[in-house]
């Protein structure tokens, strides 16, 4: 990194990306899930070496900015941050919640997951469930599947009628614009599998006894479904992706590239905060002396 011709200025203003991050991969209007390509690197041309150390280069900066966000949090900030992480399966998510989340304290990570709503939830509204997971201020919220799947599987699968995952759309835009209102940043990542390598996956999952445990024999249905999946998420790129939440695009069939990808999403997020350490609220030297007096 940055000895290339053009390594260098890049480099130094873009830690090596041709673009923030988030231009590259933030969703744009017009945007085509039908020629996106899956295995793209969008805004890195230095490869998958450069791409892994720029992750651990990174990393000490992301957990600062994190530990600098929750003591914001303890000490009556209202801020936090919500990384959605939708996708179909062996998209990655898990992945990205392992290696990119993981690189932060788990003390202030709030992890969901959503999958097939409980009879409780199925009682409620379909955000009740989402509402009750939000990230409390000074949090990193991570949702594995969210509210999205309320319009992704739930409409492809025709588990409401149209007229009622129709209205959602708009519903889910203004429940975001109250949630970043709020304090909230939302970061939106849609993790993009080709139909070729989700099936790589799936079957290195039936050859492999340590994998069996991630099978599900639903998730060939699913795949029988794509073309629908594929409206579906064109449907949500195209009306969920709003200014004050916009959807990230993720190529996922390079895994090192989606952790990147991912990681630096969730650092430039941080980074736009602002965070400093927040003021004592305490009179430092008398405490200092009453210490050294014990
Ligand atoms: P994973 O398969 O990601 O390991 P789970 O098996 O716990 O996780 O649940 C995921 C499944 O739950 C997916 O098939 C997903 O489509 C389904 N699911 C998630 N949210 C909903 C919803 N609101 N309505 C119906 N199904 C849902």
């Amino acid at each position: 990194m940055g000895h290339g011709k053009h390594g260098r200025k890049a480099t130094s203003k873009h830690d090596g990306w041709d673009v923030t991050p988030a231009d590259a991969l933030r969703v744009a209007p017009g945007f085509d899930l039908a020629g996106f390509d899956h295995a793209s690197t969008p805004g890195w041309k230095h490869g998958r070496k450069a791409g892994e150390a720029l992750v651990a280069r990174h990393a000490a900066e992301l957990s600062e900015l994190q530990e600098r966000l929750f003591a914001e949090g303890r000490s009556g900030g209202a801020r936090s941050v919500l990384l959605v992480l939708q996708g179909m399966d062996t998209a990655g998510k898990g992945g990205i919640v392992r290696h990119v989340v993981g690189l932060v304290d788990p003390q202030g990570v709030a992890h969901r997951s959503f999958g097939v709503p409980t009879s409780e939830e199925a009682r409620h509204h379909y955000l009740w469930r989402i509402r009750r997971a939000l990230p409390r201020p000074g949090y990193i919220g991570v949702f594995d599947r969210s509210h999205y799947e309320d319009v992704l599987v739930v409409r492809v699968d025709e588990l409401v009628p149209a007229d009622v995952w129709e209205k959602r759309y708009d519903e889910i835009n203004r429940f975001e614009e109250r949630l970043v209102e709020a304090g909230t940043t939302v970061v939106k990542v849609a993790l993009l599998v080709s139909p070729e390598e989700q099936k790589k996956r799936l079957l290195e999952r039936l050859d492999r006894p340590d994998k069996y445990w991630k099978y599900n024999p639903g998730d060939v249905d699913s795949r029988l479904r794509w073309p629908a999946y594929q409206e579906a998420y064109q449907a949500v790129l195209d009306r969920t992706n709003t200014e004050v939440a916009p959807w990230y695009a993720v190529p996922a069939d390079r895994k090192w590239f989606a952790r990147l990808a991912v990681s630096e999403l969730l650092l430039d997020a941080l980074r736009r905060l602002d965070l400093g350490w927040p003021p004592a609220d305490f009179d430092v030297d008398a405490e200092r002396a009453r210490l050294l007096a014990t």
